[in-house]
């Protein structure tokens, strides 16, 4: 949500879209038997929509895609960085063992057979999971709230 202020053109929506397109996409390889839930044993659960050179290509594409709804240059790569964002988190968030015990997240630098990375588990902790969760959400409210208000007293 703090996003938001940085690019009030970009509808709330499309900025919520761009930072979990990534995982949108996990969704759609997880329906093709492609990528995984993180669970004991498997190592790499989202090759597809999680490996480095993918999460290029993600956002390369959305930026792309961005391109379809509006001419403004800034606001799609800002949309194109938003979406690779995702794997910046995912990358210090996982693995996450608080939520999935157990659970690997190392991630694909290409696909198939190509080195892998491992995340920096910031969320093997539950207590850290949630102050920094929570955290987050309140500080993004207060900065969305304030620019909401801040765009109705200019008008
Ligand atoms: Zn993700």
């Amino acid at each position: 949500m703090a996003a938001k202020r940085i690019a009030p053109s970009v509808p709330l929506g499309a900025l919520l879209l761009g930072a979990y397109l990534i995982d949108v996409v996990w969704a759609v390889f997880w329906s093709l038997g492609l990528d995984h839930f993180p669970a004991p044993g498997v190592e790499v659960p989202a090759p597809w929509s999680h490996g480095l050179t993918m999460a290029c290509i993600w956002s390369v594409g959305s930026v792309a895609l961005a391109s379809l709804f509006t001419r403004n240059v800034r606001a799609r790569l800002f949309f194109g960085v938003l979406v690779f964002s995702h794997w910046i988190v995912d990358f210090i968030t996982q693995p996450m063992n608080a939520a999935f015990p157990g659970a690997g997240f190392r991630m694909r630098v290409f696909l198939s057979e190509s080195p892998t990375i491992e995340g920096l588990g910031l969320y093997n902790s539950a207590r850290v999971l949630n102050v920094v969760e929570y955290g987050t959400l309140v500080v993004g409210l207060a900065v969305y709230l304030h620019t909401v208000r801040r765009l109705k007293a200019a008008r």
